[in-house]
């Protein structure tokens, strides 16, 4: 199946300074594992642009957009918490991300291609409507799904997140919302620091009750423990729901090899994981599915990994 490719050398431009995971070898590393795996060639790159401040806004406070804007020019290091770094281009470099998820999603409805992964960075899906955190600044996928909402008139947008981490900042931007079915599938809050939240009690607010789906799993877990949740949990959820696109905030940070997690998947586990959800998914949306990279820090596994996933989206 035809699969675009969202990518642009100036994603390597956000310098989150020496020894920091967040790096843009990690993109490197992504592209070359697209490369050996012989995918490169199989996926069409589309041109994009820059999104603009009101479009950052669907999802952002105003005034959060303007500050991040004001410390990249001021020649602030960091944002929120010393962990999340700014250079001069930072916020070039993430409205240039948020830009390729908003493409991606352009051309998936126009019928270009039906499925698109975007290889960029600064990752999204800690950044808050007003807060940048966790490495993250504009939240990527959460600005799609709304632009889905707004541009394309869709009314159920489904959004599965397998990062190791819980995606706080998605889950706080639709959390009260029916229209967006927020997946999570993450290590137990406790068992790892960050973010703090994800519990499986966590099911949204008002009339976004029930739209909101945590996962967590213990320390350890690996294919039995994730094939066992999704079987169990995310499948039917997605099942229920209907979406008309399947959004994927894929991170790749619960490798066994990743040092920022306590998971233990394997590179060839993001294959199947990524079938599982497209034969769940691909009924209702007609095979619309756009991958939005979030984490994802072992460099030397970190592009197996990657091309498992872009073969599964590939078919
Ligand atoms: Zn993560």
């Amino acid at each position: 199946m035809a699969c675009l490719l969202i990518y642009d050398r100036r994603f390597l431009d956000h310098d989150p300074g020496r020894a920091h995971p967040e790096c843009p070898q990690r993109l490197s590393a992504v592209l070359d594992g697209l490369r050996s795996a012989g995918l490169a060639g199989r996926l069409r790159p589309i041109s994009f642009r820059q999104a603009a401040a009101d479009q950052l806004a669907l999802v952002h406070e105003p005034a959060y957009v303007d500050l991040v804007r004001l410390m990249c020019d001021e020649g602030f290091t960091s944002i929120g918490s010393d962990d999340t770094r700014l250079c001069a281009k930072s916020y070039d470099v993430a409205a240039l991300a948020a830009g390729g998820a908003m493409a991606a999603c352009d051309a998936v409805m126009a019928g270009t291609a039906r499925r698109a992964f975007c290889a960029v960075r600064p990752p999204g899906h800690h950044a808050l409507a007003d807060q940048a955190m966790g490495f993250c600044l504009f939240n990527n996928a959460a600005i799609a799904a709304e632009h889905l909402r707004r541009r394309h008139g869709l009314e159920r947008v489904a959004i599965v997140d397998f990062d190791a981490h819980h995606g706080n900042g998605t889950q706080s931007v639709f959390e009260s919302c029916a229209s967006v079915l927020y997946v999570s599938i993450h290590e137990r809050p406790g068992s790892i620091d960050f973010p703090g939240s994800g519990q499986a009690d966590e099911v949204g607010t008002g009339p976004g009750r029930g739209y909101t789906l945590n996962v967590p799993l213990s320390r350890g877990a690996g294919d039995a423990e994730y094939r066992a949740a999704i079987e169990r949990e995310i499948l039917p959820a997605l099942r229920r729901f209907r979406p008309e696109m399947l959004l994927l905030s894929a991170g790749f940070d619960a490798l066994a090899a990743d040092a920022i997690s306590h998971l233990a998947l394997e590179p060839e586990s993001f294959g199947w994981i990524t079938e599982q959800l497209l034969t769940a998914a691909d009924h209702y949306t007609g095979g619309r599915v756009v991958s939005i990279l979030e984490g994802g820090y072992a460099l030397d596994c970190l592009g197996a990994a990657a091309a498992r996933h872009v073969a599964a989206l590939l078919g």
